[in-house]
């Protein structure tokens, strides 16, 4: 279960997977083929496929004044998923990027898709990884806001176009023209294939870069990068932070989780929601959550009806959304963070008596990102993670497909992947 889309700028309709013309094609979002007219995908990949290898710890120079950075991660070549050792090259720090050391990076729901390409959409080689918790090493010369030595954050974006009413009010997330921190194509930078945090050096923009509080765990924030946000930015954005209202959690995954705090950390009364008896007493005692339902005992369900202010649904695989409906107070609100492929069932009838509302919700602003980490700082707020090597990693991703996790895998990138290629 887990996780949200992060389908925008991302996820070609099927009718990409035939070839480039399928941009032109009616349905293909714009921004989509807006972002993949420069190069074009097709010819992104190939062209990244054919580069010469390259040696990490050999900076290289590509043209007067323009030095890359050597780089190592680890990438999936292909469907199957399995990464393994992989150099490549960072982009020539600019006046106004940040080069960074990845010290931890979390396992995202959305990195098993794309390696996998089960969005048809993978431009291998893939390094995924887009919960990144680093040092800063280097500022090009008109950076303002971050100085060497200082730890930040990178999310689930790099860039984004800073001129549509999206960007204006502070919701990068849902800019057309916004840049995937992995798999992505960096359009200001000549149309590259972007690489995730699974490797040692990343290079962002500082608009994209945010900073970690002193006093929160490296390894246990990294997961709010995108899990965080990813409920922290609805929540600001529907009311659902206010002391003494009631939240709903329906699914106590990675996000799941992360949402229990916060709702708490916020003075709600959260209940959790969730098909598993067995995660009952975690939720209550380790999380702090108030209740717990089981979403397929009628009997509880009934119990809580109409007591809810708004519910935040994680679960990535179908189910049945009605009942969750009826858990709402009048003019509750619904939203959904998850990415079921097969759609909901909305009878109207959920919705329409009670004036309820529904909305999605993917990730957050870099506006959100800062404040919710701020927020996290003070309140002491972390995922639940297990500490990985970089050589467990295959090993990770097949037990996150089983959703055999809790809560999060974060791999100890500083730590181990100079060991393990
Ligand atoms: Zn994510
Ligand atoms: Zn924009």
């Amino acid at each position: 279960m887990s996780h949200h889309l992060h389908l925008r700028g991302s996820v070609p309709p099927l009718s990409f997977r035939g070839g480039l013309d399928a941009r032109f094609s009616p349905g293909v979002p714009w921004h989509f083929a807006s972002s993949s007219s420069n190069v074009g995908v097709a010819a992104a990949s190939s062209a990244r496929t054919l580069r010469p290898p390259q040696h990490r710890a050999k900076v290289m120079a590509k043209e007067a004044g323009e030095q890359e950075t050597a780089a190592l991660g680890w990438a999936a070549r292909d469907a199957s998923g399995v990464l393994s050792p992989f150099d490549f090259s960072r982009r020539a720090q600019k006046d106004d990027d940040v080069t960074i050391k990845v010290l931890y990076c979390g396992i995202c729901h959305t990195d098993l898709y794309i390696i996998k390409n089960e969005w048809g959409n993978a431009m291998y080689p893939v390094v995924p990884g887009h919960e990144i918790l680093g040092v800063v090493t280097d500022v090009g010369s008109g950076v303002t806001k971050f100085k060497a030595g200082e730890t930040v954050g990178v999310g689930y974006f790099v860039g984004s176009c800073r001129s549509c009413e999206s960007c204006g009010n502070g919701y990068e997330n849902y800019c057309y023209g916004m840049v995937l921190t992995s798999n992505g194509i960096d359009a200001e930078h000549g149309g590259a294939v972007t690489q995730g945090g699974f490797s040692d050096v990343i290079v962002v923009n500082e608009d994209y870069v945010v900073r970690v509080p002193d006093g929160l765990p490296l390894d246990k924030a990294a997961p709010l990068l995108c899990a965080g946000v990813t409920v922290y930015s609805p929540m600001m954005r529907f009311g659902l932070n206010a002391p003494g209202k009631h939240l709903g959690v329906v699914g106590l995954g990675g996000l799941g989780h992360v949402a229990v705090k916060f709702g708490k950390a916020f003075g709600m009364k959260v209940t959790v929601i969730s098909t598993s008896p067995g995660k009952r007493e975690e939720a209550i005692e380790k999380l702090g959550a108030d209740d717990f339902l089981v979403s397929r005992d009628p009997g509880q369900m009934q119990a809580a009806f109409g007591t809810m202010d708004g519910i935040l649904d994680t679960v990535s695989a179908w189910h049945p959304i009605s009942p969750l409906f009826a858990l709402m107070k009048p003019m509750g609100q619904m939203v959904f963070v998850g990415g079921p492929t097969k759609p909901l069932e909305l009878p109207a009838v959920a919705i329409v008596p009670g004036g309820k509302g529904i909305a999605g919700n993917c990730v957050g602003g870099m506006r959100d990102c800062q404040a919710m980490l701020d927020f996290a700082g003070k309140h002491g707020i972390t995922a639940e993670v297990e500490v990985i090597k970089m050589d467990y990693v295959n090993t990770a991703l097949e037990r996150l497909q089983k959703n055999d996790v809790r809560y999060r895998f974060v791999i100890d990138v500083a730590g181990s992947l100079g060991t393990t290629a």
